[in-house]
């Protein structure tokens, strides 16, 4: 495929947006040739023809707007794709290039499946949609659908890596316990979850993930059902083509915690109170300022007392609950039989009422030792550990983001790996939130660990984090680099960013380089897998 370069000035009256569609409409429609012939001005130097497609925008930690500028003059179901969220989480139900393939084919309709993403990846989605019709397109620029969208939903789409995601129903792993990282006075919950692998067949290496097909919170499901009005022991069609009862429904098969675009817009043609029908429409349509936001079905329930649809037309519209992706914390070396995880509980109050992450509290608070959970494997593609054990490895994880640096650890203590490891970890307060703070210790005296450098955010006025301690380290930190030491960052998306952009100043100075060469050393170090990245 090759690339044409954007023709719409970066200046013209568009948003970002809808610059990027009309690039790429206009390159589709006009070819190179064509894309050529517009004014000079207008068009940036040609590049040279790219043998493999690559996606430049598929970095989590980079803006939405520049991640648009990066898939201007790409296909449709590239633009689409650069509006999702990057971290193919799974929870759309698939990948961020096969939930923008399935949009743009038409085989998937709803625009809100991107949970990360979230009301800003929607609207940019909905924009892109909606600018001229899709059947316009030039048909030569259509994606195909991915392979057995039209057959079957999103959610019986396997995917590439992925090891025992089979039906839901079996039950290859069995929890054992979750039990508290944080200690008394913490504002948080995070726990290490233990699940037991002995009767699966389920493998894993350090750096993979763990999906985890969890259940609604039951007290949630018969608030849903009384508000519905239905009988929890009826049986009704499930949107994933099996057939249950509805409680049973409501609690394994569907998704509750955030209604479809679908089932909205059921609740709004059954709702006979005409403003209470056309708000929902709104909502339904992604209107800005719609009503209530980020509802889940007991929000708009209560919100909207006349919708009240027949319990078979609502269920058959909600969408298919998804598994959700943990990053492992454990080596198969060292813990024989068992997976680990380091799992933050979700819990906030919204709309007047308490509400709870569907997963993270399934774990935490629901799962009974011993129940069968369905789950699988999510093979890493680029966060493994160097096949060089003599490598220098700098591993910066604070709150969760520790998990596979726990994994890593453990791996290279029983393999006997002689590379040195310095680990960057922080978290609220160190009396309550210095996760696996025995561990991390022993390893630390014991020389496994050759650095530990800790940033308790909250134990002073001014927030301190890791970034603050990496820049602290700076010179050694590059004489680690160039050693040959490979970078790993785990954890959530904002982290990522400042810790990528402090990375890019440290080289700068230590490097003596200007910081747009900081940032192409690092996104060499990328391409030579020595800068790797697992962002949530
Ligand atoms: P966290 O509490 O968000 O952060 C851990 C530490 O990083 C805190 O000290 C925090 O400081 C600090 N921090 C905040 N912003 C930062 C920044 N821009 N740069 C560097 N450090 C920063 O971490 P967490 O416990 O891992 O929770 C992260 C979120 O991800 C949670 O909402 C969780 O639900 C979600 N999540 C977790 C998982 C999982 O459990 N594996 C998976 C997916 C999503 P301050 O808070 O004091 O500012």
């Amino acid at each position: 495929m090759s690339y044409i370069a954007p023709i719409i000035p970066e200046n013209a009256p568009f948003t970002a947006a809808q610059r990027a569609w009309l690039n790429g409409w206009l390159a589709a429609y006009l070819g190179p040739a064509g894309a050529a012939n517009a004014p000079a001005s207008s068009i940036a130097p040609a590049a040279a023809p790219e043998a493999v497609e690559d996606f430049p925008w598929h970095d989590p930690s980079v803006a939405l707007d520049e991640r648009l500028r990066l898939a201007e003059g790409r296909a449709p179901a590239r633009l689409l794709m650069a509006a999702m969220a990057q971290l193919d989480c799974g929870q759309c139900g698939y990948l961020c290039e096969t939930y923008a393939e399935a949009l743009a084919s038409g085989a998937e309709k709803s625009l809100t499946r991107c949970v990360p993403g979230g009301k800003e990846t929607a609207r940019v989605l909905k924009e892109l949609i909606e600018a001229p019709p899709v059947a316009t397109r030039p048909a030569s620029r259509q994606p195909s659908p991915p392979p057995g969208a039209e057959r079957e939903g999103p959610a019986a789409q396997r995917r590439e890596g992925e090891v025992g995601a089979g039906a839901r129903g079996t039950a290859p792993a069995r929890f054992d316990r979750a039990l508290k990282l944080n200690r008394d006075g913490s504002e948080k919950d995070t726990r290490h979850v233990v699940f037991r692998l002995d009767r699966s067949d389920l493998a894993y290496e350090v750096g993979d993930s763990f999906g985890v097909h969890a259940a609604n919170c039951p007290e949630l499901v018969e608030a849903v059902i009384e508000r519905l009005g239905g009988r929890g022991g009826d049986d009704v069609d499930c949107p994933d083509g099996t057939r249950c009862s509805l409680r049973e429904a409501l609690t394994l098969v569907c998704d509750i915690a955030r209604p479809s675009d679908e089932a909205v817009e059921v609740l709004a043609s059954r709702a006979p109170d005409q403003d209470e029908s056309q708000r929902l429409q709104a909502l339904a349509e992604g209107y800005p300022g719609a009503q209530p936001e980020d509802a889940d079905l007991l929000d708009l329930l209560l919100a909207f007392p006349s919708a009240r649809p027949p319990v078979q037309e609502l269920v058959s519209a909600l969408g298919v609950l998804q598994p959700r992706l943990y990053s492992i914390a454990s080596s198969p070396k060292m813990v024989r039989g068992e997976v680990h995880l380091t799992v933050a509980a979700v819990r906030y109050e919204k709309h007047g009422r308490r509400r709870k992450g569907v997963a993270s509290t399934f774990l935490a608070e629901r799962a009974a030792p011993g129940a069968a959970v369905p789950a699988f494997i999510r093979r890493a593609h680029d966060f493994r550990l160097p096949p060089d054990h003599d490598a220098p490895i700098i591993m910066i994880g604070p709150g969760t983001g520790v998990a596979p640096f726990r994994a890593f650890l453990q791996e290279r203590r029983a393999v006997g790996a002689r590379g040195r490891n310095w680990l960057f970890f922080g978290d609220q307060h160190r009396a309550s939130d210095f996760l696996y703070e025995a561990e991390f210790a022993a390893y630390h005296r014991d020389g496994l660990l050759a650095q530990l450098d800790l940033a308790f955010s909250r134990d002073q006025r001014e927030r301190v984090y890791v970034q603050h301690r990496m820049r602290e380290r700076s010179a050694e930190l590059w004489s680690w680099l160039a050693e040959g030491a490979h970078l790993f960052i785990c954890g959530a998306q904002a982290m990522a960013r400042d810790v990528d952009a402090a990375l890019a100043a440290i080289i700068a100075r230590q490097g003596k380089m200007s910081l747009g060469a900081a940032k192409t050393y690092l996104a060499t170090l990328a391409r030579q897998q020595r800068y790797q990245r697992d962002v949530y």
